[in-house]
């Protein structure tokens, strides 16, 4: 029987249908980039407004696609956290109407037990990864080193002590006039470019642990731009410099779990082509990135870690409250 997946939290609205074992029947994403690129990050009236008047229509979409009425469903399942609440509750509320009109179980999921989930998906991967896996989670709000024992059992070994990854790429990009969001635009422009001709800081290389520092190399690369360096040099040095650091923590996370079976990494920037290379060869681990539509917000993630605590019994209340705030540590096994 399909299960259905909603994702709102930030400025992505997304739906998608699996069937009951994973297998992906339709997704759709409409990704609000262009309406924040001129406010240089997301807004998040914008970002609430755009997922109400989008959800509805995405959902019948891939409904119609899949040629599923919502009565066929199993289950419902909506990113409930953490995130904007704006967009939280417009995703929660829909998904718990449908569940409502249509008589069928409703079940609020953690975006980043999402995100870590992902890689299990069937047909991802020749081999799923097994428990215990690492996870580092690199995206535009969040920036951590996860170990996953099991469904619903997380330790976070590391987090950012200041700017997520993605935010360090989207800041640097802007001191050197790109575009919104500017990782992709910063990666174009460091393969014109000579890291070595500008030296930038590595923070937290060789530290103990797991946790990771951004702000000190944006600040260095304010500099570098001042003192007038080509911006294509300082590009290749920041993107050099990031991957450096991120393949050294993956290091240390592994000394952390030696049993961890892979190397699972999410969210945008995953997409980094020099970050990859690094991560690599950074540890013997396997390496498992999935595609780069499934490393970004999606909903395909929302409906399989749906799916994933279904099976295990799970069924939320109507009345669970979307949490803006809502650390993957918390989680729990589902009680089925
Ligand atoms: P959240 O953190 O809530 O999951 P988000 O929208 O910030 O949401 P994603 O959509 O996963 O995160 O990723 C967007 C981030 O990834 C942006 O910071 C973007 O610049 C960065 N990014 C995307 N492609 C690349 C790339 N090729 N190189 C570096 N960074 C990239
Ligand atoms: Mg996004
Ligand atoms: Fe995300």
């Amino acid at each position: 029987q399909p299960f259905l997946g909603i994702e709102s939290s930030c400025d992505e609205t997304a739906a998608a249908l699996l069937d009951g074992n994973g297998r992906i029947l339709a997704e759709a994403v409409f990704s609000q980039t262009e309406s924040h690129a001129r406010f240089g990050g997301v807004v998040p009236e914008i970002a609430a407004r755009a997922h109400l008047g989008r959800l509805p229509p995405l959902v019948r979409g891939v409904l119609r696609e899949a040629g599923v009425e919502p009565r066929d469903l199993a289950g419902v399942a909506a990113t409930a956290g953490p995130g904007l609440i704006g967009g939280l509750v417009v995703g929660a509320t829909f998904a718990k109407g449908l569940a409502l009109g249509a008589g069928i179980p409703f079940l609020g999921i953690n975006h980043l037990e999402a995100h870590a989930l992902t890689a299990r998906l069937p047909g991802l991967f020749p081999e799923p990864p097994a428990f215990p896996y690492l996870l580092l989670l690199l995206s535009g709000g969040h920036c951590q080193c996860v170990a996953v024992h099991g469904l619903g059992r997380y330790e976070r070994l590391g987090t950012t002590l200041d700017d997520a990854v993605g935010e360090a790429f989207d800041k640097s990009a802007k001191l050197m006039g790109l575009p919104w969001p500017g990782g992709p635009h910063l990666e174009r422009l460091a393969a014109e470019g000579d890291a070595r001709a500008v030296s930038l800081p590595r923070p937290m290389l060789g530290r103990e642990g797991c946790d990771f520092s951004f702000s000190g190399l944006k600040t260095a690369v304010a500099q570098a731009v001042s003192r007038g360096h080509r911006h294509a040099d300082i590009a290749a040095a920041f993107q050099a410099s990031v991957a450096a650091v991120l393949a050294d923590r993956a290091r240390r996370a592994h000394s952390m779990l030696p049993g961890a079976t892979a190397l699972v990494v999410a969210g945008g920037v995953a997409a980094n082509r020099a970050v990859r290379a690094a991560l690599e060869a950074a540890t013997p681990l396997r390496l498992l990135a999935p595609p780069v539509r499934l490393c970004t917000d999606n909903a395909v993630m929302v409906a399989w870690a749906g799916l994933e605590r279904f099976r295990a019994g799970q069924r939320d209340a109507v009345a669970l409250a979307p949490r803006p705030r809502w650390p993957m540590a918390e989680l729990q096994p589902p009680a089925g």
